[in-house]
């Protein structure tokens, strides 16, 4: 009541088609009950309930929400406020993007979707570096974990690309932090999974839009193959622009059906090419994915610059598919896959997705295992795989990441089904996640998982390892009475009354 008192510009609602949102997320496997839900047009709107919050005796908590695009209900909360960041709802609203073309940078909303942060420079003839394959996550939401797509061997994550911060933190001050001002607040909110305040703007780094895209995919039945010529095109990061790729990616092919391949379809208009043709006998194959960035001025040299770079690759010859495509339309394929997906009503079903960081040592033992061995010939989703470069990754931020100077994302993007299929049901792939993190630990394979999910402190500190005593500590200062992103489940709230520790 105290909360709904407050003075604030946004609004704070407690109409139950809000608070059920605001308690699911797209997997879809957990539920939260939050108490009500604030959308805040300013930094000020936070601060205050923040503050309201912190200094009640109720045990409450604050969450923020950016596009609920989390899995094991991150941004959920129980006995709380959830803070919907993205969305402009009622009169007011918050900031639109800022656009500094002199400076090439952005600062924009902390709840700001990618995508507008992408409509908004593209005016500009800017664009920010790095991405995440889905355009239609918040920019808080991803920095809070690190933002990774094809461009991180070259750009780093999201979070290597950003210069400023203002942030709401778990005392309601309203702080302005990077490199040079609060500057440890700066790197451990980054990748700091929302436990230490609430983005409310990021100042982004730009570069000048390029105006096309030339997408390749070719295909391997040899996974060492596959792997030395991705690891070969992330080595190339610091060559010039014309002797390197933009976006190294890549996915394992199991089979072709929609929900399997929807992050990655390889069939095009231009591609009507069906895969079991070209290899009848079946097993698995590994699809690279790159792209070449260009301009008008550089489209006369992209088909030599491609030829030269696909010369040194050992991909099956007969294998090649590529499209050349507006910027944007790269940048957003994974909508279109979105909305074809929900047209046959299979988006809004629960998502067991599982994303582990390999090192690069260990990842033939994990093809061994996993992709000839546990999954068997049923992926039920998308499984991508791709290096990235360490030295891109600030050891300054939050995140985690294996101890080698090279290491893949392998992103089991999996889709529970309720049909007869017993392979696509959500105890089965529940219990094939628990399988594949027991294999890696019998096998000495060192993981770290992306967009973690935990449910004891002792599995966090494990996770953070020799960072979690930094983590702790940080927590103390920016957020004393755990308050902030409990759905994280790394710390309890306290009441005032009662110590810090957590339980
Ligand atoms: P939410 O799920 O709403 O929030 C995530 C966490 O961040 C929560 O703990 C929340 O409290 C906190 N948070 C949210 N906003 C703020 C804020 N302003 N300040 C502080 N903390 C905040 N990730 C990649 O890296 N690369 C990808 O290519 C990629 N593709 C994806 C595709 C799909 C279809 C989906 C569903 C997810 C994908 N993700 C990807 C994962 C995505 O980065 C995470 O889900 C991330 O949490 C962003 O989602 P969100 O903005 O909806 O944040």
């Amino acid at each position: 009541m105290e909360i709904l008192r407050l003075g604030i510009d946004g609004q704070l609602s407690v109409d139950p088609s809000d608070v059920e949102t605001a308690s699911l997320d797209f997997g879809l496997l957990t539920r939260g009950q939050p108490l009500a839900v604030l959308h805040p047009v300013s930094a000020q709107d936070i601060s205050q309930v923040v503050k309201a919050v912190y200094g009640s005796n109720q045990g409450m908590t604050v969450s923020a929400r950016g596009h609920g695009h989390s899995i094991n209900g991150q941004a959920q909360t129980t006995n709380g406020v959830v803070i919907q960041m993205s969305g402009r709802k009622g009169g007011n609203k918050p900031p639109r993007p800022r656009v500094w073309s002199e400076e090439r940078y952005v600062d924009v909303w902390g709840g700001e979707l990618w995508i507008d942060v992408l409509k908004s420079t593209l005016e500009y003839g800017l664009a920010p570096k790095s991405w995440t394959d889905c355009l239609y996550l918040s920019v808080g939401g991803t920095l809070s974990n690190a933002g990774i797509s094809g461009q991180a061997f070259n750009h780093g994550p999201q979070i290597s690309n950003v210069y400023e911060l203002d942030v709401v933190t778990g005392k309601g001050e309203v702080l302005t932090c990077s490199e040079d001002e609060n500057t440890e607040l700066f790197h451990a909110v980054l990748g700091g999974l929302g436990q230490f305040g609430i983005i409310t703007r990021a100042r982004i780094s730009l570069e000048p839009a390029p105006k096309m895209v030339r997408w390749i995919r070719v295909l391997y039945s040899n996974f060492s193959a596959f792997t030395s010529d991705q690891e070969h095109l992330i080595s190339l990061h610091a060559e010039p622009s014309n002797q390197k790729f933009d976006y190294v990616e890549g996915f394992v092919i199991v089979d072709e059906g929609l929900i399997n391949n929807w992050r990655s379809s390889l069939l095009s208009p231009q591609n009507p090419v069906k895969i079991s043709t070209l290899f009848p006998s079946g097993g698995v194959l590994y699809c690279l994915e790159i792209a070449k960035n260009y301009h008008e001025s550089t489209a006369q040299t992209i088909d030599q610059e491609v030829e030269f770079l696909l010369k040194k690759l050992n991909f099956i010859s007969t294998s090649g598919f590529t499209t050349d495509l507006l910027y944007v339309d790269f940048l957003d394929r994974v909508h279109k896959a979105e909305l074809k997906l929900r047209s046959k009503g299979l988006w809004e079903v629960p998502h067991p997705w599982l994303n582990l960081f390999i090192p690069s040592s260990k990842i033939a033992e994990f093809d061994k295992g996993l992709f000839k061995g546990i999954l068997g010939n049923k992926t039920s989703g998308p499984i991508l795989i791709y290096p990235m470069n360490k030295n891109k990754w600030d050891h300054r931020s939050s995140v985690v990441t294996p101890d080698e100077g090279v290491f893949y994302l392998v992103a089991l993007l999996r889709s529970a089904l309720d049909n007869e299929e017993e392979t696509q049901s959500l105890e089965y792939l529940n219990n094939q996640n628990r399988q594949i993190l027991r294999y890696c630990d019998e096998a000495g394979i060192k993981v770290k998982r992306y967009l973690p999910h935990y449910t004891t402190q002792q599995e966090w500190m494990d996770h953070f390892g020799n960072k979690w005593d930094r983590f702790y500590e940080m927590k103390m200062e920016f957020d004393p009475r755990h308050i902030l992103a409990s759905g994280q489940r790394i710390f309890t709230p306290t009441f005032p009354s009662s110590s810090n520790m957590p339980s």
